[in-house]
């Protein structure tokens, strides 16, 4: 992409409002825009972000032999009246003119559970596991931490329907290592850590995948040795010691919740009546498990954590491009060749081709933090070559340009 045609620019100053680190750096490198409290606008290069995080989660859930469907956000009242959640405070609640209430989505289960029903009727049509990425709405009190607390925000959730326990307790685990594996493309490995919660009446316990960030509103109880961790729910209970190793070593650390599992077990499929028949033609209610990943605040989470006095550092697999090209000085004929080059290898590549200082330039693209910055200069050029700049090391090298492709 030529950077002249962004419609979008880099901001000097983050918005007054902005008090969160992820918020002001996104703002200011022109990846989102605020609407309201907890309600932004992706731009261009934040879009592009967006969906690099949709397509990790997107290839992990379809290992798992997850399909993807796309639900509706607007849902009737009937629905969370049967499960007991209309009550729910933080659900946007609706009336269209003949006054029929509805309400805004902000978790799926009562939509899922429902049409899923319709088409499995016995226990060879198990298990199911579907997912869709969509839009959420919750009235937050404190929507402050801009991309990690939204009033909408954009969720991966996943649900997952099984004949017994056994099934779905196999299951889970497997979306553990998932999830793992989402966390560490998102270049978020080191900071994220299982995080044992209060299972609620069903299970003992169900998981959270906390990262630890001094913006964190959460608080979990690390483990050194086992790397594992509790949350604050459950901490009393287990007696201030690791589940594993029963040691009393434990860090508190601030954390923000990135991602969560739980064992359903029959919550919704009670209240909707969802039963299959076994091998013996036995009614059996079936169980459930659900799984969900914020892509916002995860969005917002990867910031957090990669950025510096001069900006954001994208991890490779979430950044919106690879290089940044940018020519300096009267250069534009062959930086336009290595751009066209780069192009056709289909390396995805922005090319900074604004009229501007190279002073500026430079700082813009620090600020937007693309790993790799390729630098076109009459000096470069002499030596055949171009200045090659890893945003997160600053490591600087000079590569020739037949080898920019291979880079
Ligand atoms: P929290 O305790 O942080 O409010 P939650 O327990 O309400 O989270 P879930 O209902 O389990 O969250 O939602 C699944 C995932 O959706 C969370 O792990 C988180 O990644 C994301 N999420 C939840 N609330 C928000 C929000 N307001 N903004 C952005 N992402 C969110
Ligand atoms: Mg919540």
């Amino acid at each position: 992409m030529r950077q002249s045609e962004l419609f979008t620019k880099t901001l000097r100053e983050s918005p007054k409002e902005e008090v969160s680190i992820n918020a002001k750096l996104l703002s200011r490198g022109g990846y989102i825009d605020r609407l309201m409290a907890g309600v932004y606008s992706y731009l261009p290069l934040g879009l592009l972000v967006l969906k690099n995080i949709e397509n990790i989660i997107r290839d992990e859930m379809q290992k798992v032999g997850g399909q993807e469907v796309l639900l509706p956000t607007l849902t009737p009242k009937e629905n969370w009246m049967k499960t007991d959640r209309w009550k729910y405070p933080e659900m946007f609640k609706l009336r269209n003119r003949a006054e029929k209430e509805y309400s805004l989505g902000w978790t799926h289960e009562e939509i899922i559970t429902p049409l899923v029903q319709k088409f499995v009727n016995s226990y060879k049509d198990l298990p199911v596991y579907v997912y869709q990425f969509q839009n959420k709405f919750r009235d937050e009190l404190r929507a402050k931490s801009g991309m990690l607390r939204g009033v909408e925000f954009m969720m991966k959730d996943l649900y997952s329907f099984h004949r017994d326990e056994k099934d779905l307790d196999s299951f889970y685990l497997r979306m553990q290592r998932a999830y793992f594996n989402v966390f560490e493309r998102c270049g978020l490995k080191k900071e994220t850590f299982l995080t044992l919660a209060s299972g609620g009446a069903f299970a003992k316990y169900s998981h959270e995948f906390q990262m630890v960030t001094s913006f964190g509103e959460d608080e979990i109880y690390l483990c050194k040795k086992c790397k594992i961790a509790v949350n604050k729910e459950i901490i009393e209970e287990e007696k201030h010691s690791c589940p594993q190793c029963k040691s009393k070593d434990l860090e508190v650390k601030k954390s923000i919740e990135v991602g969560n599992i739980f064992k359903l077990q029959n919550r919704f499929t009670k209240p909707f009546g969802f039963k299959v028949k076994d091998e013996k033609g036995d009614e059996k209610e079936l169980v459930m498990g659900c799984y969900g990943i914020g892509l916002s605040r995860l969005m917002g989470a990867v910031v957090e954590v990669h950025n510096d006095e001069n900006g954001i550092i994208w991890p490779a697999e979430v950044a919106p491009f690879r290089f940044h090209l940018i020519p300096v000085g009267d250069v534009s004929k062959e930086a336009d060749a290595i751009y066209q080059d780069l192009q056709k290898a289909g390396i995805k590549v922005l090319y900074d081709d604004r009229d501007r200082s190279a002073g500026e330039k430079f700082a813009d693209s620090d600020l937007m933090g693309i790993p790799n910055r390729l630098v076109v200069s009459a000096k470069t050029l002499e030596k055949k070559s171009v200045e090659l700049k890893e945003r997160e090391s600053g490591k600087i090298s000079l590569v020739k340009l037949a080898e920019v492709k291979k880079i």
